[in-house]
């Protein structure tokens, strides 16, 4: 076994609940604004199921109001576009959350492009996308936020470190790219072209997989002492047909080699719909010119 520290993601998503829902009752009390967050399925995905249930719990639990519009899988584009108008121009719906992947027949970027940009929780608009780019305030993409606090919690600066951020995906790679060169580190983004990934890994101090390939992070793409932020979610079944949740890192290998490490689950998991919450309640003061609050 070895001596990485063990990043708890359960205790630090936990935390930020908490101030969530210390922020939403401030608003309630003193302006009587409860901070809404509306999300549509479409289909009957029983994982995306699962994660839209849970958000609209952790909502309600938080203080927040949860609309869920479950719509059938043979959903038009237009129908869908037709809701996400009306939520954009309800107000009792602060932030706009539509559950990936959608069916095939639909155009997801489109639909995205749809959200107004100050409702667009996700952060995946092109205006907010280019504003994180540029600096500018924005909001910001769930599960790469959800790193960012999580790496904070063992590097009070991270001014200069080497980050490898192995996946480019819209949703986790690219953003958090955009957020470690706005945390003063040096990137390089790593994806199913690059040459010899787990060299580029070991450069690395700090080191974010996000391949969605099972484990694949051994003990040699690890630099001794750097931290892995493990964002991978994979169902794999054992020979005996059991099945279990495990990252992109083979994490009792990179334990021994890591300096802090995050476990799947109870990593970076649970920050990501902690951090929608969050999102939902700066995106609710956001529009009403009212202060953000101080979330810790
Ligand atoms: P994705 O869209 O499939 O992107 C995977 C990225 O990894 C791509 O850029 C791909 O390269 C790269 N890649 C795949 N295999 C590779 C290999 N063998 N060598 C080098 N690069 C490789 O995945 P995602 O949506 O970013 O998700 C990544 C993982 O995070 C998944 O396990 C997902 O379930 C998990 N996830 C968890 C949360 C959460 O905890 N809340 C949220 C989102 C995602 P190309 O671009 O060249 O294809």
């Amino acid at each position: 076994m070895g001596n990485a520290t063990i990043i708890d993601g359960q205790a630090v998503a936990a935390r930020l609940r908490e101030a969530v829902a210390r922020a939403a009752e401030d608003l309630r009390a003193k302006l009587g604004v409860t901070p809404g967050l509306a999300t549509i399925i479409i289909g009957d995905d029983p994982a995306s199921h699962v994660y839209v249930r849970n958000k609209g719990r952790a909502c309600t639990a938080a203080g927040l109001t949860s609309f869920e519009h479950r719509l059938p899988a043979e959903t038009g584009e237009s129908e869908l576009l037709a809701l996400i108008n009306r939520l954009n121009t309800d107000d009792a719906v602060d932030g706009i959350l539509v559950q990936l992947p959608l069916p095939a027949a639909i155009d997801a970027q489109r639909v995205l492009t749809a959200i107004d940009p100050q409702k667009d929780v996700d952060g995946f608009h092109p205006l907010n996308v280019g504003r994180l780019w540029s600096g500018q305030p924005s909001l910001v993409p769930c599960t790469p936020q959800g790193c960012m606090i999580l790496l904070k919690t063992v590097h009070a600066d991270l001014g200069g470190a080497e980050a490898v951020v192995l996946g480019r995906s819209l949703i986790v790679g690219r953003p958090l790219a955009a957020l470690l060169v706005a945390a003063d580190c040096t990137v390089t983004v790593t994806h199913s072209k690059s040459r010899d990934v787990a060299a580029i890994s070991r450069r690395a101090d700090v080191v974010i997989a996000a391949l969605g390939r099972p484990e694949i992070v051994a003990a040699d793409w690890i630099k001794p002492g750097a931290t892995v932020i493990d964002v991978g979610t994979n169902r794999v079944v054992g020979p005996d047909g059991t099945a279990r949740l495990v990252g992109d890192v083979n994490f009792a290998a990179a334990r021994a080699v890591a300096g802090a490490i995050t476990p799947v689950p109870g990593g970076v998991g649970p920050m990501t719909i902690a951090c929608l919450l969050q999102n939902t309640v700066i995106a609710a003061c956001r529009t009403r010119g009212l202060p953000e609050p101080e979330f810790g």
